[in-house]
């Protein structure tokens, strides 16, 4: 599946599958759950900006760029398989990362995906927490071009008009999923955190025809600076795909399970990440899918979720992380 007019490189496995969480659905009493597993898009341990880059590198390798530069906290999942994209595509990759306050002292700074980007032998450029990442590559942009080069600038998260394609097209798999099923209505969650995917998914939707819901549950702002984020994308999406911007209301999100912020898992997330491992063997992270997932069981577990024929979780990835979260999930014992 792929968007008219754009070059697209091939990185994904997909479509991916949709699975029941049969167990889960039991505990909780609700409609049936079901999981979408873009954590297994395939590219070095997958995840959902897999589907992005493979329209990002599409656009990169068209423009003959012959260097790949992002950014993302030190921990990102988006750094991760771009460094990984950037090699098969035999370009090679600069990553900007972030130091993110509040997380833990071992491991976090070393292992989970910060091994993996030494392994792709990414360049990576440490910068202190609070730095502006897109100033920080423009001006590296900027050198790299004074030397003859011919830069590509991947936004943080790969969330632009483009990159958002790659969930024009996952929208269009889970509509067929929901045919195949013959399932009318249903309520999508996702983590959403630089806004893409969530605006992705919309504007498939839309372009699609489908009454699907999407919930986002946020994972590192309020919600009226992050429909503000997924807005200004989904808009860029809408332009390049000639499709009038859905109305503001469709961007549904919901604040109340990132706290305290950014990176930092709270009670409730490490507790859907034991519950899901225990109920269905299932790996979810604790930056985003755990946050998610928390999220999903509360409101199922107070009703507010009743109403939809089918919950259809977005499993993004991350599971890398859980490498560098060890001294949370499991204290400092040996
Ligand atoms: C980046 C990421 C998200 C959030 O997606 P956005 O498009 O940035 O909103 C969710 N889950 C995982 C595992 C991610 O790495």
């Amino acid at each position: 599946m792929s968007q008219r007019g754009f070059a697209k490189h091939s990185l994904a496995h997909t479509p991916t599958p949709l699975e029941p969480l049969e167990w889960l659905s039991r505990e909780l009493d609700s409609p049936p759950i079901f999981i979408k597993r873009d954590d297994c898009t395939g590219l070095a341990f997958g995840g959902n900006k897999t589907r992005k880059l493979e329209y990002l590198l599409g656009d990169a390798l068209a423009q003959n760029c012959d260097r790949i530069l992002t950014a993302g906290g030190r921990q990102s999942n988006h750094a991760r398989q771009t460094a990984a994209a950037a090699r098969k595509a035999g370009i090679p990759c600069e990553l900007f990362l972030e130091n993110v306050s509040g997380t833990p002292h071992d491991f976090y700074r070393t292992s989970g995906n910060v091994l993996l980007d030494r392994l792709f032998e990414a360049e990576i450029h440490s910068v202190p927490s609070g730095t502006d990442l897109d100033a920080a590559m423009a001006e590296r942009c900027e050198e790299l071009i004074a030397k003859g080069g011919r830069p590509y600038p991947i936004p943080v998260g790969g969330s632009n008009g483009l990159g958002a394609l790659g969930y024009v097209d996952c929208a269009r798999e889970l509509v067929n999923h929901l045919h195949e099923r013959g399932i009318n209505s249903a309520t999508i969650i996702t983590a959403t955190g630089s806004g893409g995917t969530q605006a992705g998914l919309i504007a498939g939707l839309a372009k699609t025809g489908s009454n699907a819901e999407v919930l986002g549950i946020n994972v590192s702002a309020s919600e009226e600076i992050q429909r503000a984020k997924v807005y200004s994308v989904l808009a860029d999406c809408c332009a390049l795909l000639k499709i009038q911007t859905p109305d503001d209301s469709s961007i549904r999100c919901n604040d109340q399970y990132y706290l305290p912020g950014y990176g930092v898992p709270n009670e409730g997330t490490l507790a859907a990440i034991r519950r899901l491992a225990k109920t269905e063997g299932l790996l979810l992270d604790p930056v985003y899918t755990g946050k998610a997932m928390a999220g999903l069981i509360d409101l199922a577990t107070k009703g507010i979720l009743s109403s939809t024929d089918a919950i259809v979780f977005l499993h993004t990835g991350g599971q890398a992380a859980l490498f560098a979260y060890e001294s949370i999930l499991f204290g400092d014992d040996d």
